[in-house]
């Protein structure tokens, strides 16, 4: 695996890459890998000539310093696990790369309503950093398949909405499956940091997620919403919101709509750490 720290360093090496009819399969993450993005990593190799996975913790999309300062870095593990999986390129660059001219030279963007509802509402400014990595990063690594978790579906929406916006037609975005701990838990960078007996709980959320879908058809989704509620809470998390949307558009839903494609999401915070989960009805 070949590892570039430098903007222009990785922008020589893929137009040479792109002189032959190379296919480029990119994998964005923040670090603190777990066989979630390693499984991202295997479905580009599969489908591509190259993939190229970039880790870099961006500081524009933490609207919580905390979070930010918190979140758990283990780079020459990574490494490690990203050789393992025969990946051919890590991006790892510094901010100042990213940001040459700092926040003055930062570009920002309009996700309209996708940015008012579930992380958008309860994160301000989040998406707007993420658009503002993102757009970066692919105009680096001018990938030709982009490879995203639906653990983030709502994310998965908006970079889909950012690639409209800069009229990139030529990505194809790839949306894949959720891997999940044994006893449903989404695998997440952020489980690292819950101590044991806030990991011994927190399966509950994907135990809600799966009450919902089996309900759907039986109960009004109010009913469901609040025995969600009550089961987190007697868990012991603080349940952020339990919203139903149609997955297409992310239009909020009261109840469930059985003509529709419906998702549903859950954030919940178990002590100062925030999970989210969805589900496809
Ligand atoms: P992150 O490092 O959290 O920014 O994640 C990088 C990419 O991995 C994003 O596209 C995530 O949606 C995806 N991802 C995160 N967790 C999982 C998971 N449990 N299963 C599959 N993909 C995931």
């Amino acid at each position: 695996m070949i590892i570039f720290k430098k903007v222009d360093d990785i922008k020589n090496y893929i137009s040479e890459v792109h002189k032959s009819s190379t296919n480029i399969g990119f994998v964005p993450t923040m670090g603190a890998l777990h066989i979630g993005h390693i499984s991202l990593i295997n479905k580009a190799k599969k489908e591509n000539d190259i993939v190229v996975c970039s880790i870099f913790l961006n500081p524009t999309q933490f609207n919580d310093k905390n979070d930010f300062e918190k979140y758990p870095i283990s780079t020459p593990a990574d490494i490690d696990l990203l050789i393992k999986a025969n990946c051919d390129i890590l991006f790892l660059p510094s901010v100042e790369e990213i940001y040459p001219d700092g926040e003055a030279g930062i570009k920002s963007y309009d996700f309209g309503y996708l940015d008012t509802i579930l992380e958008g509402a309860g994160r301000p400014g989040h998406f707007k950093g993420v658009g503002q990595v993102v757009g970066r990063l692919l105009d680096i690594v001018q990938p030709d398949s982009l490879y995203l978790g639906q653990k983030d579906y709502q994310q998965c929406m908006v970079i889909k909405q950012l690639l409209v916006l800069l009229k990139i037609n030529n990505i194809k975005v790839h949306i894949c499956t959720t891997y999940r701990e044994d006893d449903g838990l989404a695998m997440s960078s952020r489980n690292r940091r819950l101590t044991e007996s806030q990991r011994s709980v927190a399966g509950v959320i994907y135990q809600c997620l799966v009450s919902i879908k089996t309900k759907q058809n039986t109960d009004s989704f109010a009913t469901v919403k609040m025995q969600c509620e009550e089961l987190l809470t007697e868990k012991g998390l603080l349940p952020e919101y339990i919203q139903l949307a149609d997955a297409e558009t992310l239009r909020i839903l009261n109840d469930f709509e059985p003509a529709t494609n419906m998702i549903v999401f859950i954030a919940a915070k178990i002590g100062a750490i925030r999970l989210i989960d969805n589900m496809l009805l």
